[in-house]
Parts: C-alpha cells; sequence; structure tokens
C-alpha cells in the first residue's frame, strides 16, 4: 500500500556514492548527460571541488558524458564548484520542479531519455527527475551531520526509503544488490 503513496519519491536506484556509479554501462546504454546535485552529493555542504571531484569529471568527460551541475544553492557556490570540474551548471535550480532539468538538459543538448539525474535528497533531486521523467539515482548524502531542516527532511525521507528497500532490491546496471543494512539503520 504504500507504493503508491510514496512511488513519485522513489529513485530507480539507490546507491552508496556518486562516485561508485558504473559510468562505462551507463555510457554503452546510450546515456549522454549526467545532472549531478552538489551538495551532500559530490561534496560536503559547501566544501570546494576537491581531487576526487576533478578527476571523476574529467573521467565522465573522456567516456563523453556531457555535464550539468543543478542545485538549488546561489551561483557563486555552485559556479565555483563547475568551474573546477569543468561542467556545465545550473544554479537556484527550483527543484523538485522540472524547469530546472529543462534547462540542464538544454545546456547539454540531451533528452529525458539520454539522461540520468544524481542527488541525495527525495524530495528535491529525485521526486524533480522523476517528475522531469529522467532515471533518477539516489545516492547517500556524504555528511552525517546536517543542519537541523535537513535533519527533519530525512526523518520524513525515512519511511519512503523504508518501503522503497522493500520492493527494490537491485543496483543499477547490473552492479549487483544491494546492501540491506544501509537501508534500515
Ligand atoms: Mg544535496
Amino acid at each position: 500500500m504504500y507504493d503508491k503513496l510514496f512511488t513519485p519519491f522513489y529513485p530507480r536506484v539507490w546507491v552508496q556514492s556518486a562516485y561508485g556509479l558504473p559510468y562505462e554501462k551507463m555510457a554503452d546504454r546510450g546515456i549522454r548527460g549526467l545532472i549531478f546535485d552538489v551538495d551532500n552529493t559530490l561534496a560536503f555542504h559547501n566544501a570546494p571541488a576537491d581531487k576526487k571531484a576533478r578527476e571523476l569529471f574529467f573521467h565522465l568527460h573522456h567516456l563523453g558524458f556531457q555535464t550539468c551541475l543543478l542545485s538549488n544553492n546561489k551561483e557563486p557556490r555552485v559556479r565555483d564548484f563547475a568551474r573546477e570540474v569543468d561542467s556545465d551548471y545550473v544554479f537556484k535550480g527550483g527543484k523538485p520542479g522540472v524547469k530546472g532539468y529543462q534547462k540542464s538538459m538544454e545546456k547539454m543538448g540531451t533528452d529525458p531519455k539520454h539522461t540520468v539525474a544524481v542527488g541525495d535528497q527525495l524530495f528535491t533531486d529525485i521526486w524533480g527527475a522523476n517528475r522531469a521523467g529522467i532515471y533518477s539515482v539516489l545516492v547517500t548524502p556524504m555528511n552525517p551531520k546536517e543542519e537541523i531542516q535537513i535533519v527533519l527532511k530525512r526523518m520524513l525521507e525515512r519511511p519512503i526509503l523504508w518501503a522503497y528497500s522493500r520492493s527494490h532490491a537491485k543496483e543499477p546496471f547490473g552492479a549487483g544488490r544491494k546492501q540491506k543494512g544501509k537501508v534500515r539503520e
């Protein structure tokens, strides 16, 4: 019964980290554009892009992906991060509204069928991607210490993730089974 209520917030897949996704397989399957949330998806909240982030994007561009950062954060934050990883970006993206996703795809020259969106929050990143018809990937937030309003949102996410974990077992693109221990903390 939960499924109907929660489905809009269900990611297509749930993985540990944006840094461990099977990007080669995505490329093989025709994915051309990658949309990334920034805070707690690629780096700690307001932390600059580090070597790991720069290397990931270098690798992604080498694989032929277009990339776009889509964040609800302000321009300086998103612009500076984007500059470091050499990516397109959309700031104040209005997630979970669909416009930011459409703008991101316009910048990349892709469409929903050939785009994947990666983020750490159900009520912004995942809901928005689902509404835009884009394959949604949920990652576990990088920073366990979060501001109070995010902690509250995490509490609201919890029953949805619990229901999701009961009905979805597989990781994306044949990457293996989910670790169930992560789900029921
Ligand atoms: Mg985030």
